[in-house]
Parts: C-alpha cells; structure tokens; sequence
C-alpha cells in the first residue's frame, strides 16, 4: 500500500474548507438506516462465525475486518463530498451493536475506528492533509489505530509525557506505548503526544503518523482475560512526519467535543451488544428447560428477567446519551459544557456497569451450562469480553475526575430537565 499523501499531485477539488462545514459522523444520519443495517449484519455474520477462534487463539479478527471493508463500512462517518456516505453516530454506534453481538474483539475494533475518525472529521476541517487523508481513507478502506495510554500513567487520557520533537518542517514522535489495541495490523496510528519537549504534560496535540511513518518495536503482548482479539500489546513507537499531520486543534478541545464522547457512545455501542448476545443466550437456555419441563420455568429464569431489564436500561441509556450528543454536537460551548462532559463521562461508568451486570444475569440464568466454556449456552467469554468494560479508562479514575464537579449544579426540579 502506498501510504505518503503527496500535496503537490493530489487533486484538492471538492476537499471542504474551515467555511463549509463537512457533514459526518457529528450530525444525525441521513443514510437509509437498511442499507447500513444490512451491511452491517453481513459483517456480523462473518465475525461470529471467527469470533470463537480469534478469542481462542487471542488474534486479529482479520475475516471480520476484510468484511468490513468489502461492505465498505470503514469510511461510513466520512462526509460524501470526501468519498464518505455522512453516517451519523447513531448510525456507526448501532453497527458496533450489531459487531458486539457477534464478536467482541471486532466491535471494540470498529468502536475505536470510528473514534479516531470522528475526531479528524471534524478538527481536521482546516487542514489539507487531513482532508486528503479522510479522502483517501475511504478509497482505501484504511484502519486506524489509538495510543493514548503511555508509560505508568494508565488511563490519564489528559497527560501525555513523550513530546513532538521538531526540525524545520519534520517532526518526530518516540512513546513507550503501554497498549495499541490492533497496533500491528493497523494502516495509521493516532496519538496524542506532548506539544514540544517544553510544554506542560497536559499541552498536548493529536497527531496521525500512517504505517510508512512509523516503527512498533514490541514491548509486551496480549494475553488477556478478554477482548482477546483487540492483540492491545504494548509498543515502543518511533514516529517521523511532517508538521502538517498534527491536528490544527488543540487536543483539550479535541478531547472534550469528540474524543471522549464519541469513544464512550461507540464502547457502549458494543458493550451493549455483548450484553444482548449474552441474553439471546440466556433465553434460549431458558426455553430450552421449559420445554423439557412441560412448560414449567426453571428456577433460574428470574435472573433471565433481571438480564432483560439490564439489557433495557442499558439500551435507552445508550439512545439518551447519543440523543445528547446530537443535539450539543453542533455547538462547542455545550459540548465543552460541565454538564455534559459529566453526563458524557458518567455515563460511560453507568454503560460498563450495566453491561456487566446484565451480561452476569445471563451467566446465572444458564447456571452450570453458561459457566462452562463449552456448549452452546457458555457465557464464558461474554463475561471475559465485558470486564474489559469498567478498566477501558477506568470507572474509579473517571468517578474521581468528575467528583468535583458533582458539587456544582443543584437538584433539577423537573423530570424533563
Ligand atoms: C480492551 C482494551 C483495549 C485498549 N486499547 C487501547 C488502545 O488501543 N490505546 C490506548 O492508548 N489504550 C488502550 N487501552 C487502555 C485503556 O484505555 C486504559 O488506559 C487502561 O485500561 C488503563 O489501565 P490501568 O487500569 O492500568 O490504569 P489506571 O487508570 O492507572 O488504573 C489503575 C488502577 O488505579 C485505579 N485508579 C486510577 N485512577 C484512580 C483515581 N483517580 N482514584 C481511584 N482509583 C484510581 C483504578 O481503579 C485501577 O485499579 C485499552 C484497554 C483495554 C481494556
């Protein structure tokens, strides 16, 4: 794959300038939900029939992918005047629904896709390079990575310690990356990184090196509990680029409108996905019983209903927090807002809970059969996938961050506030 945008041949027709905003993954969908929604259970398709063996052998869920990008869903969020199809977030959350019921390596995949995308759709608005790679991204049906995570400091998204280091126009990056989930089968990574050897810790940019950029020597492996088939091993990565390839937006605001948020839907997305297969499961199992006890129900399909009611509560908050993301999603000051990003953070905290719990329900439901790794009504390695869920920035870290913020604000005095 030829991996170098080059600026003086590329063709800059019809590439949006800061003035004309791109549609994307920022606005509600406008694609005939069917077509995606078909594609998208293709995809599924093709991932559950691996998903036992990527779990197994903890490998990329590389079938699923190039079903992916058959179906053409890598650049869906893209806006159409730079080769895209302008899916909105509900409509990218509800294909990590769809790819979480059937395999959940593959869903985070997507998931964390989506993300980076999202944050080049739209802070990447003022830069040529960026929109030529958006471009490009779509013809190619490119995969991009994530690394936040660095050294010990765990999920401190908002603190980067290795710094860009430039020389006249070329810059280089060097991390100690703890995790890059998909790191060696990715096309590009997009980092956050200190702003120079001199800025604060929290001064950061966002940067995309694509794979001719850059080296991953690797640090440590993957041989998780669950999400087996992200391969998060840890890397040393050495960058080189060109200035151009940072993000014109600093990443503070690029955190708060899009990262954080965006990341958090589509988890969520797939998390809920998990829990549904998990309680697809659970009611076969239960079904299963009735019938061969004429009818009667077996005692455990009281935590059957408990599963089902998680799995509810967990969908609706996942369709209200998408709701409120597309309705701040226009307006910087509201996403930036204290309120939302607590909403936005706390409801990453209640998702990864109820996904637990409903996914545990399930277990209980089946008892012995969902305990066992084998048969077809194991629960085993839905439960593996879904502790994934509170660490994945964890929910403690994030309760502690926004705890000040619970002091501020008052009771709403209404059910519709
Ligand atoms: C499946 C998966 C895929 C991932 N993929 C990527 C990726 O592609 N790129 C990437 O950069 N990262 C990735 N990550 C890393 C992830 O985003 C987090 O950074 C990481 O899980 C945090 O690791 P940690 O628990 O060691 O760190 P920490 O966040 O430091 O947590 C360590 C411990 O300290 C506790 N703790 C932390 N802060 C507080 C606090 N303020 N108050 C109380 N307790 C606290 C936590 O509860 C935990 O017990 C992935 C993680 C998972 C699980």
């Amino acid at each position: 794959m030829s991996a170098s945008i080059n600026l003086r041949t590329a063709k800059l027709q019809g590439v949006p300038t800061a003035r004309e905003p791109a549609r994307g993954v920022l606005v509600a969908g406008s694609l005939p939900p069917a077509s995606l929604a078909s594609r998208a259970e293709k995809v599924a398709a093709v991932a559950a029939r691996h998903a036992a063996a990527v779990d197994r052998d903890s490998r990329f869920p590389a079938e699923a992918i190039a079903a992916a990008r058959a179906e053409r869903l890598m650049g869906v969020a893209i806006p159409r005047e730079l080769g895209g199809e302008g899916a909105g977030i509900s409509d990218v959350v509800d294909v990590c629904y769809a790819l979480g019921r059937a395999c959940a390596a593959t869903a985070m995949i997507y998931a964390m896709h989506q993300t980076k995308i999202a944050c080049l759709v739209r802070h990447g608005r003022g830069s040529a390079w960026h929109q030529l790679l958006l471009r490009r991204l779509c013809n190619e049906q490119m995969l991009l990575a994530s690394s936040t995570t660095e050294g010990q400091s765990g999920g401190d998204v908002r603190n980067s310690s290795a710094a860009i280091e430039r020389r006249d126009a070329r810059i280089t990056l060097e991390r100690q990356a703890t995790v890059i989930s998909y790191g060696a089968a990715a096309d590009g990574i997009v980092t956050t990184a200190r702003r120079s050897p001199e800025a604060a810790s929290a001064d950061q940019v966002l940067v995309v090196f694509l794979k001719q950029d850059y080296t991953l020597e690797p640090l440590v492996g993957w041989d998780a509990l669950g999400m087996r088939g992200t391969c998060s091993g840890g890397f040393r990565l050495v960058a080189t680029g060109t200035n151009e390839q940072i993000l014109p937006v600093s990443y503070d605001k690029i955190h708060a409108q899009t990262m954080m948020p965006v990341a958090h839907l589509a988890w969520s997305g797939a998390w809920a996905g998990i829990a549904a297969a998990a309680v697809e499961r659970a009611r076969a199992f239960v079904r299963k019983a009735a019938q061969r006890a004429d009818g009667a129900l077996p005692p455990g399909a009281m935590h059957l209903t408990r599963a089902g009611a998680s799995l509810r509560t967990l969908r609706s908050l996942v369709a209200g927090a998408l709701q409120r993301f597309e309705q701040a999603a226009d307006g910087p000051a509201a996403l930036e807002s204290v309120d939302f990003q607590t909403g936005m953070n706390l409801f990453k905290v209640n998702a990864s809970e109820l996904a637990v719990a409903t996914v545990m329900s399930a277990m209980q439901a089946c008892g012995l059969a969902g305990y066992r790794n084998d048969g077809e009504f194991s629960i085993g390695r839905h439960l593996r996938d879904i502790l994934s869920s509170p660490i994945m920035i964890s929910n403690d870290r994030i309760l502690a961050n926004v705890g000040a913020a619970s002091l501020l604000g008052g009771t709403p005095t209404s059910l519709r506030d």
